[in-house]
């Protein structure tokens, strides 16, 4: 994941109240320790008095001076080996008392001598992303709250299954997807008119996405392809490309309402290649027809949207709820 340079100050800054809070914690744990368990206390002064018995010994130049080291040493790992028996004899984890961190690989400092911690890119692409969701009913939407009743439960003439059947289907596939969602992946292509529930679903998704800790992007495509716009003709600040080709899941909503011109294919088309190529995974909704999408997108991109798993959404389109 690269790192979202508009958001690196305040990424930066959570890493800040990251370390503030972990350092409150230690010394709040450090007080209890002390106060409940007097011998810790007197075992680290212990410690302290034989650290010290080592820099003395650094300046001995008798023979037996290594035998001496070597015995403190030994000294010091039995006063730990102590500390650690006492802390755990009484319900503590050994490490209780050791330094916090979020991340072990950068300490929390979001870089690692000389280069950024993935950690960091991570928070900032994570603070870009909730600004792109800002505006996503993301709450509303969720498996629970899905209403199957709103489907007929007969099946239009020529057809197999009735709306409700599918529909069913279609939500067992999208829970466990996103159950058993993983970085790569193939992604979903719904398809069906406005109203059927693309929406509703593909946000369920992103919520059990979200509380597994993925960067998930929400967006729908006209005001993507507008954004990016802007960004590339240096009228907006920004890098919702990168953001849109990295994040771990991207739902794309409304897919075929954005202007029809080379400019915004050959945009759409870079945001799905560099995806696949990637193997990352993608949502894209969209009202169109199989038929509608061929015309407007052409082979190279239909393929491509037409390697993922499509979902036919079905009902009775307009006189149900938007959604
Ligand atoms: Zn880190």
């Amino acid at each position: 994941m690269r790192l979202n340079k508009i958001y690196l100050d305040e990424a930066l800054n959570k890493l800040n109240e990251v370390r503030a809070k972990n350092t409150k914690t230690e010394a709040n744990r450090r007080t209890e320790v002390m106060n409940k368990l007097p011998q810790y206390a007197e075992l680290e002064q212990q410690l302290m008095h034989t650290m010290g018995q080592i820099m003395n010994l650094a300046l001995d130049k008798s023979r037996d001076a290594v035998a001496k080291i070597d015995k403190v040493i030994d000294n010091i790992k039995q006063i730990r080996g102590q500390m650690d028996e006492l802390l755990e004899k009484n319900g503590y984890p050994a490490d209780y008392l050791d330094p916090i961190y979020n991340c072990k690989k950068c300490r929390d400092t979001g870089n690692t001598g000389n280069e950024w911690c993935e950690c960091l890119c991570r928070i900032s692409n994570e603070i870009a992303a909730a600004e792109l969701n800002e505006n996503a009913p993301l709450s509303r939407s969720r498996f629970d709250n899905f209403d199957l009743s709103r489907y007929p439960k007969t099946a239009d003439d020529g057809d197999d299954a009735s709306p409700f059947e599918i529909m069913n289907d279609n939500l067992a596939f999208c829970k466990n997807y996103a159950d058993n969602f993983s970085e790569k992946g193939n992604g979903i292509l719904m398809l069906g008119a406005t109203g059927l529930g693309k929406t509703h679903l593909s946000l369920a998704i992103a919520n059990e996405v979200l509380k597994k800790g993925f960067c998930v992007i929400y967006g729908s495509l006209p005001t993507l392809i507008k954004k990016i716009q802007n960004e590339q003709f240096n009228r907006a600040e920004g890098d919702t490309m990168t953001l849109v080709t990295s994040a771990d899941l991207l739902i794309l909503d409304d897919l075929g309402a954005e202007n029809n011109t080379d400019w915004a294919v050959s945009a759409l088309y870079e945001i799905i290649n560099t995806r696949q190529n990637h193997g990352l995974q993608m949502i894209i909704n969209t009202n169109l027809t199989a038929y509608e999408l061929k015309e407007r997108y052409q082979d190279r991109l239909f393929s491509r949207m037409f390697s993922m798993k499509v979902l036919f959404f079905s009902g009775n389109d307009n006189r149900m709820e938007l959604s």
